[in-house]
């Protein structure tokens, strides 16, 4: 089902002499979640993901605007009104019931037409037991779980009721390394056999990246820029979103344009076209540089990091903003490099160009030199 956020805004008070501010944390949010599509709602921490999923949910009600599911206006509804699963971050289970009576809690108080027999319900708590693959753990308490495990109960429990939308919030931030990368995987499995319209928060880049149809990039509530990952990565609309997407992350310079040429300190790096004269923030993804003899970026060579197929390259400049540039070569380019300096030539499409002020992305086309 496709889900339509329009003109959502949220606001929280100002409240006793600690909080005298009113907090928007949601700010005039307007974005459609295609139907059957797994949405990455991301952003840091603090930037409204979970109140958005709470005027999803019901649990809490926008100061402005309108939620649809399809056609229907589910603003004014009650979270139980709305058919939507929800995992919470902590995703607290009941720790007296086992993994069956968790799962089956959401069907226990379903009232009038919905109400389900002993039958029915052990049916669907079979279904999202099979679905999560933890049919053989339901006689267990939540404590004789691993945290993956608990997990995927949470997450049956959430499917159970069979939603017409599913709400991730922050759900692999409890597990370890390994295990968010099988879970993640695992997710959107489950994700694309049920094609439940899901949106999964997180404040991990890369996790989001890596399983959404979409992205949603917010920032103070404020939605920044929204298209499908690779979109996004490749053509991002100001120097926030740069930064927040790829690992390493972008390097950022401070740079010049001049008569058509971008300037880097006294290196002139590329062609510019369409940007009357003036100091630009200039960013330039680590897998930009290419190692070139006559390279027109001259950089003080640091070390080099082998990272298994890619070598890493870290090196100064003095028009670097952080203290160190690291950019990410393959490794046979890079077998004799040797002394001082090492020069780069940049790819076009791997730098953008912001403003000073605004940190807007400048539009303009860049070719070498
Ligand atoms: P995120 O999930 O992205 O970390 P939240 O949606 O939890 O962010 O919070 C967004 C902002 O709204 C934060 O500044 C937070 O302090 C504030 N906030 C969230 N919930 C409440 C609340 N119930 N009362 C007051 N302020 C809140
Ligand atoms: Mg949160």
């Amino acid at each position: 089902m496709e889900i339509v956020l329009s003109h959502l805004t949220k606001k929280f008070p100002a409240r006793g002499k600690k909080n005298q501010k009113e907090v928007t944390a949601v700010n005039d949010v307007d974005f459609v979640i295609p139907d059957g599509k797994l949405v990455g709602l991301l952003g840091p921490s603090g930037c409204g993901k979970s109140t958005t999923l709470h005027l999803l949910c019901g649990l809490q009600k926008p100061t402005e605007g309108q939620i649809l599911f399809g056609k229907e206006d589910v603003t004014p509804l009650p979270p139980e009104k709305r058919g939507v699963g929800m995992v919470f971050q902590n995703y607290a289970l009941y720790p007296h019931l086992n993994v069956e009576q968790n799962i089956r809690f959401p069907l226990e108080n379903l009232k009038g037409a919905e109400k389900l027999s002993k039958e029915q319900m052990r049916e669907r708590v079979l279904e999202a037991a099979g679905l999560v693959q933890i049919t053989e753990l339901l006689d267990r308490k939540p404590a004789e779980l691993s945290g993956g495990q608990q997990q995927r109960v949470a997450i049956a429990r959430a499917l159970v009721k069979l939603p017409r939308v599913l709400l991730l919030d922050e759900p692999l931030s409890n597990l370890d390394a390994r295990l968010r990368l099988q879970t993640r995987e695992e997710i959107r499995r489950i994700q694309t056999k049920t094609a439940i319209t899901t949106i999964f928060v997180t404040h991990d880049q890369e996790e989001a990246m890596s399983i959404s149809d979409l992205i949603v990039v917010m920032k103070d509530g404020v939605i920044q820029q929204t298209g499908k990952p690779q979109e996004v990565y490749d053509d991002p609309s100001n120097l926030f979103v740069a930064s927040f997407l790829g690992t390493p992350p972008i390097n950022l310079f401070e740079g010049r344009v001049q008569d058509g040429r971008l300037l880097l300190d006294k290196d002139a790096v590329l062609q510019v076209k369409g940007v009357p004269d003036q100091a630009v923030h200039v960013g330039i993804r680590p897998e930009g540089f290419l190692l070139q003899k006559d390279g027109s970026l001259s950089c003080a060579f640091v070390r080099r990091e082998v990272m298994g197929r890619d070598v890493s390259i870290v090196s100064t400049h003095p028009a670097s903003q952080a203290p160190s540039i690291r950019s990410i070569v393959d490794a046979e380019s890079c077998q004799n490099l040797s002394g001082e300096t090492v020069r780069f030539a940049l790819h076009p499409r791997k730098v953008f160009l912001f403003d000073k002020t605004t940190g807007a992305r400048i539009p303009c086309e860049i070719k070498e030199r």
